[in-house]
């Protein structure tokens, strides 16, 4: 998605160890406007897709998610990283980050991710494809099905989105960066 790509090239930075930031437009500050933009990119490349229901990861992944549930006029469910002791029916499995370099747990109700559930998962990034398995996990968990995989910003050196293509998965990237290379930022065109 062009507009993305020049975004990330004219406000991404790049960190030691393959981490891009891009907190000027996603990840802290966030642009409302590109933000739909993107979940409107997302709407027509899923449009042959049967959903009913969007997921995602909190905290940086609700933000498009909510968007793409807007526009779809769906559900939004997003996995907690604490679990709450009042929380009924849950699901839980482990994801390894590879930005804090330690494994935590990450949580869902059965009450609002179902048996029968369509489910599309969106996310900001999409680097070695651990969120993804920890949610392909839970809806696996769930008796729900997943449907596709939306991600704004996927690292294509990190190697996730092999995985999960090899999976069978319709994985949707927005914007694939081929390297961070000596913090130089190259992206597929
Ligand atoms: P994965 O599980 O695919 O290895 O990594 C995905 C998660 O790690 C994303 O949900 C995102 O929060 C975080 N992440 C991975 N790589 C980056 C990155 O380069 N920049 C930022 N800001 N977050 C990243």
């Amino acid at each position: 998605m062009k507009a993305l790509r020049e975004r990330i090239l004219r406000d991404g930075k790049c960190f030691e160890g393959g981490i891009l930031k891009v907190d000027n437009f996603i990840n802290h500050q966030m642009d409302p406007i590109l933000m739909k933009s993107m979940a409107v990119e997302f709407v027509r490349r899923f449009a042959s897709t049967d959903i009913n229901k969007v997921m995602t990861v909190e905290a940086s992944g609700i933000a498009p998610a909510i968007m793409v549930g807007y526009l779809l006029e769906l559900p939004v469910v997003f996995a907690k990283k604490k679990k709450p002791s009042t929380m009924e029916n849950m699901l839980v499995t482990s994801v390894y980050s590879f930005t804090k370099d330690r494994s935590y747990d990450v949580c869902v109700s059965g009450d609002y991710l179902c048996k029968g559930d369509k489910v599309l998962f969106i996310d900001d990034f999409l680097a070695n494809g651990n969120a993804a398995k920890g949610v392909i996990d839970l809806v696996r968990q769930a008796g729900a099905e997943l449907v596709g995989m939306g991600f704004l910003i996927e690292k294509a050196f990190q190697h996730g989105g092999d995985y999960l293509r090899g999976q069978g998965i319709h994985v949707e990237s927005l914007a694939i960066i081929e390297s961070l290379d000596n913090c130089e930022i190259k992206i597929r065109e």
